[in-house]
């Protein structure tokens, strides 16, 4: 039986045990791999990197969908940038009162591989009325788009190399702070802060320049390894917290509550008590 090991960090990794290779396929954007590993079930890896696993994608996904859409309380309006498997778009959708959810998802390969073969990631969100899926590019996207209503804006993406960089910059969140409401919330992968220890620091810094309010919080995604993963979270209002209570009620009400099995209503609250080494990125 052969291994597969990932790629992401030069000196150091994991690797699973894989039953049978499904697919290898280099787009015009990256390195496309999926295949059966013995231990985590279905795994995707873009340019050697661990995206997606069948066993934990629920902890990325619950987390960075649920804590900004119920943190703002009542969106209506999101757009998910990257998120190629379509499990942020399922949670999003989960929301009863999110009227569209569009999505802008740069490589189309992704989206055609994961419907083939990790059908259970995004089931059957993909049709779902409310969802404008766009090919495309998010920076683009973006830098055109004209409307200000989108209450959060979640930028799923791969690190920043490749066509994830420009997901990092300041004009990026400029032009995040333009098409979001007054209220609305912006929330983007930072990565692994004791391995990656710049990602936090520096995209924490580029927000600040569009965003008053910058904020992060954590999340322990069994794959993305080497301790906490962070997601770095900006607004144009205080990002508050919120009674525990409160956030159990709006859960209820959005139609979420109970269907999850990382974020609760506590964990919501608790997941942004950041341990010092990474409060420390993001006050510098
Ligand atoms: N949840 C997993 C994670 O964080 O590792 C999966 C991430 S998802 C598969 C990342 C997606 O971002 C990829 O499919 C990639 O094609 C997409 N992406 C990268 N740069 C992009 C850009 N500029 N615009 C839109 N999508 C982009």
């Amino acid at each position: 039986m052969s291994w597969i090991e990932e790629t992401l960090y030069p000196g150091w990794g994991q690797r699973f045990r894989v039953l049978r290779e499904l697919a290898r396929e280099q787009s015009p954007f990256q390195e496309i791999v999926i295949f059966d590993s013995e231990s985590h079930g279905r795994v995707m890896l873009l340019d050697g990197a661990v995206q997606i696993t069948e066993a934990d994608e629920f902890v990325y996904q619950e987390m960075i969908t649920h804590v900004p859409l119920l943190q703002h309380g009542a969106a209506v309006r999101v757009l998910i940038i990257g998120a190629g498997d379509g499990g942020v778009l399922r949670r999003v959708l989960q929301h009863t009162n999110v009227r569209q959810a569009v999505m802008v998802e740069i490589d189309g390969a992704v989206i055609r591989l994961v419907r083939k073969f990790l059908p259970g990631i995004a089931k059957d969100a993909w049709d779902d009325p409310r969802a404008h899926l766009i090919v495309g590019d998010g920076i683009a996207y973006v830098a055109e788009a004209q409307d200000s209503a989108f209450d959060v804006i979640i930028v799923d993406s791969t690190d920043p190399a490749g066509p994830g960089e420009g997901l990092f910059t300041a004009a990026f969140y400029r032009d995040c702070a333009r098409i979001l409401s007054p209220g609305g919330l912006v929330v983007n992968q930072c990565g692994v802060p004791f391995m990656q220890p710049d990602e936090l620091r520096d995209t924490s810094r580029r927000r600040a320049c569009a965003f008053p309010y910058v904020s992060a919080y954590v999340v322990a995604v069994p794959t993305y390894v080497g301790g906490f993963m962070t997601l770095g979270i900006a607004s144009k209002q205080p990002i508050e917290r919120i009674p525990v209570a409160q956030i159990e009620a709006r859960a209820a009400q959005a139609g979420v509550l109970g269907t999850t099995s990382y974020w609760s209503p506590a964990l919501h609250n608790a997941a942004f008590e950041l341990p010092p080494y990474i409060a420390a990125a993001l006050a510098n």
